[in-house]
């Protein structure tokens, strides 16, 4: 055996091993020893010794962040994979083994010499995965499932990996947070969700427990205080509850544990989120397991059954809550009988009748079966057996790869979507984020110069939101430049302040172009933009203000060609408007600002010159927002309401309450009118309603699909009897669109009503 004395790449520098280390290690080895129950005979223990010896040689002045020695990891995940995880002695040796090949000298040839081919194949598996999980290739769906059936060709190289990361997660305190999220992380996308496909209960919910306690460490303590505080009255409702089941257990014969069935920090938390409950709300659902040892000779299926009708005698069932997995096991294993019944005090408690066996399972995985066949000759193949069906649950035709993440999905936090890089990088973002979040994300620039992304290498829109698991690519172009609109597109703070950001510094370059444009052209009629010029020209070209004819001239949408003809033309001043005498005013700094009070007169005398709900509206003009409890959209009849901080909010005219508004806070409603829109699209709902006829979804969704100004977001319909009813959301520029759409619609046989749903709403 080579014996090589040093290390490639130490997390910490090479020292010497003080004797109470030595003696540390020794102790954490015949600590395993003892727990390796599913090892026999001499030969096993002979091996797991020579291994032991080579991992203490091969990490030989090795420490771990924390400045433990090193070896003390694979002695503790060995551990893990036979005293929580329930594997022999192959499984032991690979475990001491596991991070020799990637961290010392030693080579598959040498672990292949001294253990044999099948150790040397768990071992390079090992060092495989962890490049797959460690972010140096691509996460995607497709490939993780690739990955995943190559490797389990033996499956003990996922449930080291496991038991690994578990150890991992347990000593994360000694990394620096970053890591420690970044692990964290990985472990609630991947490692949590594996081990619950494995059916390692056990370990699926400490390591979610881990992972939540490192990302929101606060929030995780929190709940723990909280489970503390409540816990002794909990005790207290499942004794009561507890007692007459007890005895009449006794009574049928049986031994068995009855506990209150412990809620994880992590479902506790993830129960919250997705129900948007408090606290107490989760933690009072009373849930209770009975796990009791089988009488001889009866079937455990109709052990189960019996405890069942015991129960029932004493309290009354919820029919349609009965969980048959006796009859028919989970894909991964997992046996019980679940039930839930009435309390005396007319709560819900669910509980899980489980013998020793199926608990076993249960909590530790499948490994846990061999436990129960015979020693020795028998194990190995019980395990084969349990390998068989992960296998096939991988292979599932049925099942493709999408699919296989999503499950994985459903242990994702409620909140937050995990989604890709185009590398494999793992980015976090709050759920309903857009590609466009994304982009930011990344970079501002890249977020600024975005034109488009793919998704899972599809081309999607900006505004695609994404989903946990999707990998994104952004498509720049140089020149691209941040738009108002993109202000809709995203959800996340990040991109809304780079978005604003943007567009002022936009502004303000445009504004500095056009108005050295207009400097440069008056300068050929020897004029300046003196005020008489300039009201000339706000008048001639519609505009409000100084800064806006700047910044229109600046991007073009004003060409200067009639500039001779508007400075000869002669003009009167009673064309001077509200907004002029607002917003040029408290502008421009030489001039007064013009006293609010008499703003509203202006407005109320001269009702004539509404609030002009332009699509491109500049930084010197308020700025709008639509109304949602009416939701009008370019076309309506609307009226404005100026708020408090001085924006205007478009109503529509008949909308409740604007109509209360106008009684209550006259002053504040202004006229407001629509200027074109073409860039801007509005969501209105229609209602519909018709035939269902073979097709017909398709044909709706292809007409408005063919109306090329309007954008679906989402439809919603309902069949019954033959009738179909339902709502679709659109995005449209006008009600002339919508109008269009909407006798569109109405030519579709079997359609027989069409109707814009009027939202009202407080
Ligand atoms: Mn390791």
């Amino acid at each position: 055996m080579k014996i090589i004395n040093f290390a490639k790449s130490p997390d910490e520098p090479m020292s010497v091993l003080t004797k109470t280390e030595e003696g540390l290690i020794h102790q954490k080895f015949n600590d395993l020893l003892n727990h390796c129950t599913h090892c026999d005979g001499k030969t096993d223990q002979r091996m797991i010794r020579k291994a032991f010896r080579m991992a203490n040689e091969a990490h030989r002045g090795m420490r771990r962040k924390s400045g433990e020695p090193y070896v003390l990891h694979p002695i503790a995940v060995a551990k893990i994979v036979t005293h929580e995880i329930g594997l022999g002695a192959k499984a032991v040796i690979c475990a001491l083994l596991h991070d020799i090949v990637e961290d010392t000298d030693y080579t598959l040839e040498d672990i292949e010499n001294n253990f044999g081919k099948k150790v040397a194949s768990i071992i390079d598996g090992l060092t495989k995965i962890s490049d797959v999980f460690d972010n140096k290739s691509s996460l995607q769906a497709e490939n993780f499932r690739k990955m995943l059936l190559t490797l389990s060709d033996d499956v003990r190289v996922i449930l080291i990996k496991l038991a690994d990361r578990l150890h991992n997660m347990r000593t994360l305190a000694s990394l620096p947070p970053n890591k420690q999220i970044k692990i964290s992380g990985e472990t609630t996308y991947l490692y949590a969700p594996l081990a619950h496909r494995l059916g390692l209960y056990a370990i699926k919910t400490e390591l979610e427990d881990l992972s939540l306690k490192y990302r929101y460490p606060k929030i995780y303590q929190d709940l723990v205080n909280q489970v503390a505080d409540n816990e002794k009255q909990r005790g207290m409702m499942i004794n009561a509850f507890a007692v007459p089941l007890i005895d009449k257990l006794g009574e049928m014969g049986y031994e068995f544990d009855i506990t209150g069935r412990p809620k994880s920090i992590y479902s506790i938390w993830n129960k919250m989120q997705v129900k948007n409950v408090p606290f107490e709300e989760v933690f009072d659902l009373l849930a209770i397991r009975i796990v009791f040892d089988p009488l001889p000779d009866i079937p455990e299926k109709t052990q189960c059954w019996n405890i069942y009708s015991a129960i029932t005698d004493i309290y009354q069932p919820k029919p349609e809550r009965i969980r048959d997995w006796v009859s028919t096991p989970k894909a991964n294993g997992y046996e019980a009988l679940h039930v839930t019944v009435m309390g005396h005090e007319g709560n819900w408690v669910e509980i899980q009748i489980r013998s020793r066996r199926m608990d076993e399972i249960a909590e530790r995985g499948f490994a846990a079966h061999w436990r129960y066949k015979q020693e020795g000759k028998e194990s190995s193949s019980e395990l084969d057996k349990w390998i068989k069906r992960i296998r096939e649950l991988l292979e599932n035709p049925d099942s493709n790869a999408l699919e296989f993440l999503d499950d994985f999905k459903l242990n994702l936090f409620a909140s937050e979507i995990l989604v890709f890089t185009p590398k494999g990088h793992i980015k976090t973002l709050p759920q309903k984020s857009t590609a466009l979040d994304f982009a930011y994300e990344i970079h501002t620039q890249i977020g600024n110069k975005a034109i488009g992304a793919k998704v899972n290498h599809k081309l999607v829109s900006l505004n695609h939101i994404l989903k946990s698991g999707d990998q994104v690519e952004i498509l720049t172009s140089d020149n691209q430049k941040a738009k108002r609109e993109w202000l809709e597109y995203v959800i996340t703070a990040k991109a809304k302040s780079s978005i604003k950001s943007a567009l002022k510094a936009e502004t303000k370059n445009r504004i500095e172009k056009g108005k050295q444009v207009l400097e440069d052209k008056l300068q050929e009629f020897s004029l300046k933009p003196s005020s008489r010029v300039l009201r000339k020209l706000l008048h001639a070209y519609d505009v409000t203000s100084k800064d806006e004819l700047y910044s229109k001239i600046g991007s073009g949408i004003i060409t200067l060609e009639e500039l001779k003809k508007i400075l000869r033309k002669n003009t009167k001043n009673k064309w001077i408007r509200y907004w002029e005498l607002q917003f040029t005013s408290s502008t421009s700094k030489n001039k007064k600002p013009a006293p609010k009070k008499s703003v509203d007169q202006t407005y109320k005398t001269d009702p004539k010159s509404p609030y002009l709900i332009r699509e491109n509206i500049d930084e010197t003009e308020p700025e709008y927002s639509i109304a949602k409890c009416c939701q009008p959209i370019p076309g309506d009849s609307v009226i404005g309401y100026r708020s408090q901080d001085g924006s205007i909010i478009i109503h529509k005219a008949k909308c409740p309450n604007a109509i209360k508004l106008m009684s209550s806070q006259g002053n504040r409603i202004i006229p407001a009118k629509w200027t074109t829109h073409k860039i801007l699209s509005y969501l209105v709902s229609i209602h519909i309603q018709g035939v269902d006829k073979f097709g017909i979804y398709n044909h709706i969704t292809t007409v408005i699909s063919k109306e090329l100004s309007v954008n679906m977001r989402t439809i919603n319909l309902s069949s019954h009897d033959g009738i179909f009813v339902g709502n679709i959301d659109l995005y449209v520029h006008s009600t002339k669109d919508l109008n269009n759409l909407i006798m569109n619609l109405m030519k579709i046989k079997g359609v027989e009503a069409v109707n814009r749903v009027e939202k009202i709403e407080d």
